[in-house]
C-alpha cells in the first residue's frame, strides 16, 4: 500500500482512498523509530484499522501509525516528505541562488521519482529523510545524510539509479 499525506488539509491517502481526519489532537503517542525523540500526533484516521499520522519532534519524521480497532499497535510506516508536504510545493528549492537552483530542482525530481519501497530497502527512514531534505536545499541532519552517502554505491548496483546529493 503506498501512504501519503496532505499537511495542509490533514488528508491521509492510502493507495488511491482519501481519509480525512477525524480529530486533530496533538499528543505524545511514543518514539520515533529513526531518533527515539518523541511522536507527536498530528491527525487521527480511520480506515479499516486506525491510523494516527505523528510527526518526529526532532528529526521532523512523518509516519503512519496503524492500530487495531482495540488500539493495539500492528505497524508504523514512514511517508516520505515529498508525499506530505510536497504536493502543494512542487517547485521548493527553486527559489535558491541562480547557481544551486538546476542542481538542486534535478536531484529533487530524480529522488521523487524513485519508488519509496526501493528507497526503503537501501536506506533508513532517516537517511531517506536527510536525503529529502538536502535534495530540496533544506537543513538536513548532516550524520545521516554521510551514512546514506555511503550507501549510493549499493544503491546504484541493486537498482540501477545513481544519486547525488
Ligand atoms: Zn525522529
Amino acid at each position: 500500500m503506498n501512504y501519503g499525506y496532505d499537511l495542509k488539509n490533514n488528508v491521509l491517502y492510502i493507495d488511491r482512498n482519501s481519509i480525512p481526519a477525524y480529530n486533530i489532537e496533538k499528543n505524545e503517542i511514543g518514539v520515533c523509530s529513526a531518533c527515539a525523540a518523541n511522536l507527536l500526533s498530528i491527525s487521527y484516521h480511520s480506515f479499516d484499522d486506525l491510523v494516527i499520522v505523528a510527526k518526529c519532534s526532532s528529526c521532523n519524521l512523518i509516519s503512519a501509525n496503524i492500530y487495531n480497532v482495540d488500539w493495539i499497535w500492528l505497524d508504523e510506516i514512514v511517508i516520505s516528505h515529498f508525499l506530505s508536504e510536497n504536493i502543494q510545493n512542487e517547485n521548493v528549492g527553486c527559489g535558491l541562488q541562480e547557481d544551486r537552483r538546476s542542481d538542486v530542482c534535478a536531484n529533487f525530481k530524480l529522488l521523487k521519482n524513485i519508488p519509496m519501497k526501493q528507497l526503503q530497502t537501501i536506506f533508513s527512514p532517516a537517511e531517506i529523510n536527510a536525503m529529502f531534505s538536502r535534495a530540496k536545499g533544506d537543513e538536513c541532519v548532516r550524520q545521516y545524510l554521510y551514512n546514506a552517502r555511503k550507501k549510493y554505491d549499493t544503491f546504484e548496483n541493486v537498482f540501477g539509479i545513481t544519486i547525488n546529493v
